[in-house]
């Protein structure tokens, strides 16, 4: 089966680097399927769900925004933040969810709503991704 390498780095550390058969992402404009022999393309990412399939294995990552890039047979991605779907501590999540909801009910004047509004979106996102197990493809 054909791969394509790639590369998911934060600001502090090298989350993911592995040959792979497609990454789908949260692009800003649409979740973006991406192939071997994929035409080069950058775009930013929004805070969603990242899937890896690699021979028969499907991975799950949180991403919370950031950059994506398709060079030939190379995808990098400089996320935000990333954790793969068995890291992501969704209590820590859902307490933030919840401070989240409540900053944006009480919305005393020293709340950002847009960025508690994107924190809320995060938690969100994290709790859907925490979820989903590291599980064998069913089909090809
Ligand atoms: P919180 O409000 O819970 O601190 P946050 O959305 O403000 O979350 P970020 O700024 O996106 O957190 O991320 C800071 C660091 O913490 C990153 O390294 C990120 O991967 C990690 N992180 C954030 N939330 C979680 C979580 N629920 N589980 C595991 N790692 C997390």
């Amino acid at each position: 089966m054909a791969t394509l390498k790639l590369d998911i780095v934060t600001a502090e550390r090298l989350i993911f680097s592995d040959d792979v058969n497609m990454v789908v992402a949260p692009g800003v404009e649409g979740q973006l399927g991406i192939l071997p022999h994929h035409a080069p393309l950058m775009t930013m990412l929004q805070p969603g769900e990242l899937l890896i399939r690699k021979d028969k294995e499907e991975i799950y990552l949180a991403v919370s925004g950031g950059f994506l890039e398709v060079r030939p047979d190379k995808v990098t991605i400089l996320a935000d933040a990333c954790e793969h779907a068995e890291d992501i501590d969704a209590t820590r999540a859902e307490i933030a969810k919840r401070r989240a909801e409540e900053l944006l009910k009480t919305r005393g004047p020293d709340v950002d709503v847009a960025q508690t509004e994107a924190t809320l979106r995060r938690a969100l996102m994290r709790l859907k991704v925490a979820q989903r197990k590291r599980k064998p493809k069913i089909s090809a």
